[in-house]
């Protein structure tokens, strides 16, 4: 379950050109549309001509239709017709970018990005950018290069530079390149990206540099230094009970299972996940309630858990260290009387006030466990039996 410790944010291209621009790297100017006619004042408003861009959170849009260029206003209008409502790989287009319609003659590839295994940050360039950069890393891996920057130091302008004088028709638009992939590592750090990407960076017949698309994915672990950035978060990309958890304090992911869990401790409750996949079930999601111990918030992962309608039991797995077993136990008994649970609950609790919280549930004809296999075991066979 990689989901969640990787919980990377996606934003759409005119979201990422909004980041770009406030770093100084010159991006077009464009509009948003949702309709034909807003698409079409759009296209007026940028003198006539445009180029329509399906805004969906993936990539290939060129390929599949989703990128047209218009002569005119009428011609906008056409386009924005043809792109929104259509299919791109599962994401319906709901909004276009109007963007000024740029006449190209290079298109470049630049990105910013974690080198996990080299533990550096580094700059991907190639001159053989656009839609098929793909099939270039795939066939021509030399025209692709890859340059490391050490995450304390920051990367050396010169290498940097010496790179980017081969690939560049011009000394000149070496250097603006070395300047907009600088204001692209700024951008990734101080943003706390996981991918900052031009793709197309492009040289306009007029012999300017601009960012002709981008893509930006933020570290949803570093947002919280970046409440500002918290209004990019695309709503789409989440499920409703997701969305609910996220209002709710809770750490939420849905999954395909069947096996509801309630787990405290992000380690725990992935750990369970793996348990419970070992004895053969499979979890419907993963959640953690936090390390406090307010029984509010175990009425709330209840109620998220039991919209499911693949669930077939809960798994509630919780260790007590600053989180009281007792008020997990009250949680669980309010939860019941305000909840209809129609699937079978296993509980195992141990840890701080263990007794007082197994009283509490005895004392209301429910049994909590305290060894982890015996609880997972019984989730299972109970899944299998109904
Ligand atoms: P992607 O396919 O999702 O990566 O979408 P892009 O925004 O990268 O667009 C795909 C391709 O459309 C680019 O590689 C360009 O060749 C072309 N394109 C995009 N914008 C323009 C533009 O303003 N003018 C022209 N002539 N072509 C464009
Ligand atoms: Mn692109």
């Amino acid at each position: 379950m990689h989901g969640r410790k990787e919980a990377l944010i996606k934003l759409h291209e005119y979201q990422s050109r909004e980041l770009l621009a406030e770093f100084g790297i010159p991006v077009p100017d464009g509009h948003v549309a949702q309709t034909p006619d807003e698409a079409e004042l759009a296209a007026r408003r940028l003198g006539g001509k445009a180029v329509i861009k399906a805004q969906v959170l993936t990539g290939g849009r060129g390929k599949a239709g989703g990128v047209k260029p218009a002569q005119s206003p009428e011609d906008a209008h056409r386009a924005a017709d043809a792109i929104l409502g259509m299919d791109i790989k599962g994401h319906t287009v709901n909004k276009v970018l109007v963007g000024r319609l740029l006449d190209i003659t290079e298109e470049y590839y630049a990105s910013v990005t974690i080198d996990r295994t080299n533990k550096r940050i580094v700059f991907i360039i190639s001159a053989a950018g656009g839609v098929d950069i793909e099939l270039v890393a795939a066939q021509t891996p030399g025209r692709i290069i890859t340059i490391g920057a050490s995450p304390l130091e920051g990367p050396f302008k010169d290498e940097l530079l010496a790179h980017l004088i081969d690939l560049f028709p011009s000394e000149n638009l070496a250097h603006e390149a070395a300047a907009v992939l600088l204001k692209m590592y700024q951008l990734f750090i101080e943003k706390d990206c996981s991918l900052v990407e031009v793709n197309p960076l492009v040289i306009t017949r007029d012999g300017s540099m601009i960012a002709a698309d981008a893509k930006i994915l933020l570290d949803d672990n570093g947002l919280y230094k970046h409440p500002e950035l918290e209004r990019l978060r695309n709503m789409e990309e989440y499920s409703e009970d997701e969305t609910l958890a996220r209002k709710a304090g809770l750490s939420f992911v849905s999954l395909e299972g069947t096996v509801g869990c309630m787990v405290n401790g992000a380690g725990l409750a992935m750990a369970t996940m793996d348990v419970i996949k070992h004895f053969g079930g499979s979890p419907a999601n993963f959640l953690d309630v936090g390390g406090s111990s307010n029984p509010q918030k175990v009425i709330d992962a209840l109620s998220i858990i039991l919209r499911n309608t693949h669930l077939r039991a809960v798994l509630i797995n919780i260790f007590g260290g600053i989180t009281r077993c007792d008020d997990i136990a009250g949680g669980i008994l309010a939860a019941r009387e305000q909840l209809d649970i129609s699937v079978p609950v296993i509980i195992r609790l141990i840890g701080t006030n263990q007794q007082e919280g197994q009283d509490l549930l005895q004392s209301a004809g429910m049994i909590a466990k305290s060894d982890m296999t015996d609880a997972v075991t019984s989730v299972v066979e109970s899944v299998n039996k109904g």
